[in-house]
């Protein structure tokens, strides 16, 4: 069984993310995908709302689960079994952050691995604070985010 887990803010989730998560279904046998509780961030929706938005949007990728989690990354996986970290890597400007994360990673756990996976180039702009900002000023956002999310965030930012 060949468990990775994809972590991140996903604040909001979008259709970006979900397009990894269907390439990570490819490859393994089991994808948690888990909410960072990042204490230096301030979230524009709670981890419950994010961990609820992630669930209803795999609710057809058999493979998924979603959790949530406070501490290292590293830890999370090897206490849920997992050989393997996945990240989303959309250009350059990802990579140095990214690579110096897994770097740092191998280090606490040797035997974990990041892979990174590339989403379909029309999501390589995507990220969830444009989401944000777009949605404050009530852009529609329906071809980047699943409907639960545009729903949220148009409740959200009701004026
Ligand atoms: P973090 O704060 O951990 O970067 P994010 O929710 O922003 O949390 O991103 C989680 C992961 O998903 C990261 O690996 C990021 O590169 C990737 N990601 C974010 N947006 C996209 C996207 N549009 N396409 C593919 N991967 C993405």
């Amino acid at each position: 069984m060949r468990k990775v887990l994809y972590p991140g803010t996903f604040d909001p989730v979008t259709n970006g993310h979900i397009d990894i998560i269907q390439r990570a279904c490819d490859l393994f046998d089991k994808v948690v995908v888990t909410v960072a509780i990042n204490p230096t961030k301030t979230p524009l929706f709670s981890v419950k709302e994010r961990i609820k938005f992630i669930a209803d949007s795999v609710q057809d990728f058999p493979k998924v689960s979603v959790d949530s989690f406070d501490g290292l990354v590293v830890d999370h996986a090897k206490n849920i079994g997992a050989i393997g970290i996945i990240r989303g890597l959309r250009a350059m400007s990802d990579f140095e952050y990214e690579f110096q994360m897994a770097l740092m990673n191998r280090k606490l756990a040797k035997k974990i691995n990041t892979v990174f996976l590339m989403p379909h180039e029309k999501y390589t702009y995507l990220n969830s604070s444009i989401i944000r900002n777009l949605a404050s000023f009530n852009s529609d956002v329906s071809d980047f985010v699943p409907p639960i999310v545009q729903e949220a965030l148009k409740i959200k930012f009701r004026k």
